[in-house]
């Protein structure tokens, strides 16, 4: 039966001569339906963003040379992946030049970069990459056409720089303007990580947002499955920089896939996963540069049960812990939305929270660049009345355990907690959900590493290789 599927390339895919080895892959899907999405060239994205603020500081000469190198980098790219740049696509690529000097002096004239011009910058990245790969394509006798984000019909809230799809909408547009060009044997390349108001204002999906535009694409087209192809073999059971014996996780639910993306797995944006999810398509994650890997699979049911209960783990670094203490905060209802509402107040996202049944304490783990803030927020707002005392950890990382098989075990927290303790590695807090899907906990940060090694000989090494 024929598929349909949509492909996302990310930013090291494209580079180095990189949308000649897509195109390459491309034509293997020919008998089915493919939408592929790019994202923009690796690192361009960041001198984008990066040259809104030259241009509000008002660096005209900056502007001019930020200007030559990105012309030059694109048609680099081009000639890298077909050895010519077709008329055509030269026409496309000199016009997104043009629009873009031509908002960056909006910028520099103005003085002003605001949110909205950022993303409008921002976008240009994708656009490129969408009129190259698309010009590739072209060149072998693959039929495709070129769409920025807005063009495809992506429909989003006006959040600049994280902005919401609008689904209905984004569905009908993109339906509208994508099916009957797949019906003709097209390849459509959509570029990744934009989208437009429904005014028509281009608003961005967040970093690392081209994968979010394939999920959405794959929901507003039913796609069957979504490809997301990257420069690794799917993800990992850890960071194989810590744990050389780390493996590809064949399949993962949903739930552990977004448990994973939460705490920044790689290759996967956070809220990437949520509009396929409800609608359960499938989310392949595979390696451009070794595109015989099969990768990691998300879906809702795995067909082969993973043989231990535990999945991945993961060091989170760069956070720092918030404790808060005092006889007087037992019993006292409130206390906690009090916390809770002065960090929200000073703009501190918690990470991870804990509080003993005795109530007199209650730890929270935060990003370590806004450790001080968080601190100096509680501390003004409230020592001295209920809270006794305040203590703040800048030394330590939290260890995360993600997989659905510890629900209903007994046991896993024993055995973690044993495995860490043979170690010598003090634990000094313990988050656990509910869901019984993840379970975290910190330690000073000198024993992160070790910690992980020791979860993932416990958990991971004893399965037999060939699964
Ligand atoms: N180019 C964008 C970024 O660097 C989006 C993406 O690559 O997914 O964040
Ligand atoms: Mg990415």
């Amino acid at each position: 039966m024929d598929m349909r599927y949509v492909m996302k390339f990310g930013g090291t895919s494209v580079k180095n001569g990189g949308y000649a080895r897509i195109a390459d892959i491309i034509s293997q899907y020919r008998k089915h339906e493919v939408v592929a999405v790019v994202s923009a060239i690796k690192g361009v994205t960041d001198k984008l963003i990066e040259v809104t603020e030259v241009a509000e500081r008002g660096n005209k000469k900056a502007i001019d040379e930020f200007m030559v190198e990105i012309r030059e980098l694109h048609r680099e790219e081009v000639r890298k992946s077909m050895g010519k740049i077709p008329k055509e696509l030269e026409d496309q690529l000199s016009r997104a030049d043009r629009d873009l000097e031509h908002v960056l002096y909006g910028i520099l004239y103005l003085r002003e970069a605001t949110p909205r011009s950022v993303d409008y910058v921002a976008s240009f990245g994708e656009r490129y990459s969408a009129y190259i790969l698309a010009g590739v394509l072209n060149e072998r006798g693959i039929k495709s056409k070129a769409f920025t984000g807005g063009e495809a019909g992506i429909t989003t809230d006006d959040s600049f720089g994280e902005a919401s799809p609008l689904m209905a909408i984004t569905e009908a547009k993109t339906k509208e303007r994508l099916l009957p060009l797949l019906e003709k044997g097209y390849v459509p390349v959509v570029g990744g990580y934009a989208g437009v108001t429904q005014s028509g204002i281009v608003t961005t999906l967040g970093r690392g947002g081209s994968d979010y535009t394939a999920t959405i694409l794959g929901v507003s087209l039913s796609a069957d499955e979504v490809w997301i192809w990257s420069d690794v073999d799917g993800l990992m059971t850890a960071d194989p920089k810590i744990v050389p014996t780390a493996r590809t996780i064949p399949e993962l639910t949903y739930k552990e896939a977004l448990e994973m993306a939460a705490f920044g797995a790689k290759a996967l944006h956070p809220r990437a996963l949520e509009p396929v999810y409800e609608k359960g398509i499938p989310v392949r994650i595979r390696n451009t540069f070794n595109p015989s890997h099969p990768g990691t699979v998300i879906t809702s049911k795995p067909s082969k049960k993973f043989p231990s209960v535990v999945k991945a783990v993961a060091l989170i670094r760069d956070v720092g812990m918030l404790t808060v203490s005092g006889a007087s905060m037992v019993g006292r209802p409130g206390t906690a939305a009090k916390i809770f509402s002065t960090l929200a107040r000073a703009g501190v996202n918690i990470m991870m929270i804990s509080q003993s049944i005795s109530e007199s304490n209650v730890s929270m783990v935060v990003k370590r660049n806004v450790l001080e803030r968080a601190y100096s927020a509680l501390e003004v707002e409230m020592l001295g009345k209920i809270v006794k005392d305040i203590e703040m950890e800048d030394d330590i990382c939290v260890i995360a355990a993600v997989g659905e098989g510890m629900k209903g075990t007994p046991g896993v927290a024993a055995r973690m907690f044993r495995a860490v303790a043979n170690e010598g590695i003090n634990i000094i807090m313990i988050a656990q959900g509910s869901s019984e899907l993840n379970v975290s906990f910190v330690v000073k940060e000198e024993d992160g590493e070790k910690a992980i090694r020791a979860m993932h000989r416990e958990f991971i090494d004893k399965i037999s290789s060939d699964f």
